[in-house]
């Protein structure tokens, strides 16, 4: 049996980002990743603005595009499109950007181990063993990184979030679609139930994907290829789908000595689904919140209590945001396509130059001037999941 302070389960952009800040801490930590790396996350690749600041030296390389244009189309076929002079994201591939993450987390010295399961994860007093499918660890800590499949969850009976679902294609495009989208992003509302359809441009390929989170009212999957043969002209494509792990309450990501980071503890943005943001920040702070556990012996609760007070105002703003939007899509999408400023304060948020509660605020204010629109949407509201 092999032995070091952590062990981080799942190389995404969570377990990466915790196993490279423990290393560069100078804890021993090892990365079990299950699959071989460079492996394919379904997933847009956008990244906003506060999630540069997370990624160690070098990430400008993976920056693939920098969509300054931003189309909000609605029920209707009406569509606006904001025009910034700086990118509002930037894409990256994920699988080589994951890559370059856990290429990050093995410089600074961590353990890093592709195409090695962890099978079994027992919490005995004082240390936790890991069962991989050929080997066997013993851990003082665990950032649970494994995703929105993990098994990490099921084996400390940490609350499962609830799953909305993306189904998505890479698609090759030919110039005059390249140039359509060169710094376009498109979202389409109001035809899809508690969610949205985009188009992320990336070099010579469109991301084309439609996700909710409420994928169960709708055919899902239906949807998806007519929306990709209607931006692509054919539905021949390989579609990949994936859940959308979200939660409308908070719930301390902490079991033990079991540390959840990323889609693994259910932290995405339940209104726009950006969840690499929270993935690589839960990953910093739960690498803190252990380095300040071995060196000085503080509580491991220490990373719930961040978690709720640096991420959860705006996730909680973001859950309210949805529950404002969504069950008017149709209606909204009327308004937000009339309303470039409601889009552009969208776009603001996005850039961190505005709290979410301001987009909400000014939703809110609009909702409020129309009576009839205010009874419909006390009529039709009800949480996502619920
Ligand atoms: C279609 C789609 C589009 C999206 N687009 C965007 C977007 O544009 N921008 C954005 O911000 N977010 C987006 N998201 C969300 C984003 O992809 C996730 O929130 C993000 O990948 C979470 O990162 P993570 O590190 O927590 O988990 P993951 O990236 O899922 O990584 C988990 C890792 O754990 C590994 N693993 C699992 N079990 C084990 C095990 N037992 N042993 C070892 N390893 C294991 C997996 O192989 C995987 O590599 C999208 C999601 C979907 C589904």
């Amino acid at each position: 049996m092999k032995s070091y302070m952590a062990a981080v389960i799942g190389a995404g952009p969570a377990g990466a980002t915790a196993a490279r800040r423990l290393a560069e801490a100078g804890i021993s930590v090892i990365l079990l990743e299950k699959a071989r790396m460079p492996r394919v996350k379904p997933c847009g690749g956008a990244l906003t603005h506060r999630a540069l600041g997370l990624l160690p030296d070098g990430y400008q390389a993976q920056l693939k595009s920098h969509p300054t244009d931003w189309t909000f189309q609605g029920r209707r076929g009406q569509a606006v499109t904001v025009i910034r002079t700086d990118p509002y994201c930037h894409v990256v591939e994920r699988q080589f950007f994951d890559l370059f993450l856990s290429e990050a987390a093995e410089r600074a010295g961590a353990a890093v181990h592709d195409q090695e399961a962890v099978v079994r994860l027992s919490v005995g007093s004082g240390a936790v063993t890991l069962d991989t499918d050929h080997d066997q660890y013993n851990v003082r800590y665990v950032v649970a990184a494994d995703g929105a499949h993990g098994m990490a969850a099921r084996a400390v009976r940490f609350p499962r979030p609830l799953n909305g679902a993306a189904i998505e294609a890479e698609v090759p495009v030919d110039q005059s679609l390249r140039d359509r989208y060169r710094r376009r992003v498109e979202i389409h509302v109001g035809s899809y139930p508690w969610g949205y359809a985009w188009v992320i441009p990336r070099h010579d390929i469109l991301n084309i994907g439609v996700g909710s989170f409420r994928p169960h009212t709708f055919p899902l999957k239906r949807r998806f290829f007519e929306f990709v043969e209607a931006i692509t002209g054919t539905a021949d494509v390989r579609p990949l789908a994936y859940p959308l792990p979200y939660r409308l309450r908070f719930v301390a990501p902490v079991a033990g000595p079991v540390l959840f980071a990323g889609d693994a503890a259910g932290y995405m943005d339940a209104f726009s689904a950006e969840g690499i943001y929270s993935a690589l920040r839960s990953g910093h702070l739960a690498a803190q919140a252990i380095t300040a556990a071995a060196e000085s012996g503080h509580p491991l609760s220490q990373y719930s209590s961040a978690l709720y007070e640096e991420f959860w105002p705006s996730l909680k703003s973001a859950i309210k945001m949805g529950l404002l939007f969504y069950p008017l899509a149709g209606y909204w999408s009327d308004v937000f396509t009339q309303s470039p400023d409601l889009l552009s304060d969208y776009l603001d948020v996005a850039m961190g130059a505005l709290p979410y509660n301001e987009l909400r605020r000014h939703t809110e204010m609009r909702l409020l001037k129309n009576p009839q629109l205010l009874t419909a949407h006390r009529q039709h509201r009800r949480g996502p999941g619920q």
